[in-house]
């Protein structure tokens, strides 16, 4: 396969290597965890196993293998909120959209065709995203959309917000019977995310996040030293100074997220003899999670960090 991809992850390229050489690769695929943009990485790279007629060697320069480096293969389609549009809605796969994905499937074709359904958005990468972006792409690898240097086409995890179970549904059939040579490919943060009919129909695998991100915390500490007190009176300055140290430094807010999260686990390692302590932290840690899912259900980064704010405060 990729010779990045075999390295970090070699008991999922050698389990894909060997499927499709016995031509026994699930016809939909799920691939979890945090690392969105690896997961389109290696999904990039299933179709490219599936589509070269050389010897699929990773600088292989067969047509297939060029389209594809270049993202620009006919029968390769990323399918999200603002890739591969046949209507005008701008925050969700919907279901016309899928189903004029489905319609080509009525036509025949020499390709194995690929479908990757993610979530995507264009953004200023982090510091570990840009590194992981980089080190990839030096391999050949283009995504479906170039932008400028500092706005990236980024892909992030599927769920139910941006991919409706009406949306879903209406792949079932295709999912349960589909053509030859087709593949289904949802990238998401985590399986409960899906659709269960999905789920059920597909083969998951976990893709661990191998980056390291590097999250400066020093700003945080001055609301956390008390911790686990946190100053009711503070609150609400808490959710409007985060708010501000986000646009000042031009940050995201799961990053914002991911800082506090990092801070506590953090602090869960230096209290590890504590176990009350440790376990309100995981609760706290628990508590962060549902606000990036709050984030990604649209909704206002201020409603969010009041509604963390009040939490540590109460
Ligand atoms: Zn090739």
């Amino acid at each position: 396969m990729n010779s990045i991809l075999d390295n970090k992850y070699p008991y999922l390229t050698n389990f894909f290597n060997t499927a499709i050489s016995q031509n026994r690769l699930f016809h939909s695929l799920i691939l979890y965890g945090s690392n969105n943009y690896i997961q389109y990485a290696l999904a990039m790279e299933l179709a490219r196993q599936l589509n070269c007629h050389e010897e699929k060697q990773e600088n292989c320069n067969c047509q297939n293998c060029r389209w594809i480096r270049e993202n620009k293969h006919p029968a390769i389609m990323t399918i999200s909120k603002i890739d591969n549009k046949t209507d005008s809605s701008k925050t969700v796969i919907s279901e016309e959209q899928v189903n004029s994905v489905l319609d080509t499937l009525v036509n025949s074709s020499d390709f194995h065709r690929v479908f990757i359904f993610c979530n995507a958005d264009i953004k200023k990468l982090s510091a570990a995203e840009m590194k992981d972006y980089e080190e990839y792409k030096s391999t050949g690898f283009s995504l479906p959309q170039d932008i400028s240097d500092d706005k990236i086409w980024y892909p992030s995890g599927i769920n139910t917000n941006c991919f409706s179970t009406v949306a879903a549904n209406s792949m079932l059939k295709s999912i349960e019977e589909p053509p030859s040579n087709v593949t289904f490919i949802f990238l998401t943060n985590n399986k409960d995310d899906l659709l269960q009919t999905i789920v059920s129909r597909s083969q998951a695998f976990y893709v661990p996040d191998k980056r390291i991100e590097e999250y400066n915390i020093d700003f945080f500490k001055k609301y956390f030293n008390n911790y686990p007190m946190f100053n009711k009176a503070n609150a609400l300055d808490f959710a409007s100074d985060l708010l501000l140290y986000q646009s000042e430094n031009n940050l995201e807010s799961e990053y914002i997220i991911n800082c506090i999260q990092f801070y506590l686990k953090e602090l869960a390692k230096t209290n590890i003899q504590n176990q009350i302590l440790v376990k309100k932290i995981f609760k706290d840690i628990e508590k962060t999670e549902n606000s990036k899912k709050m984030l990604r259900s649209y909704i206002k980064e201020q409603t969010v960090y009041e509604d963390l704010a009040f939490y540590f405060a109460n």
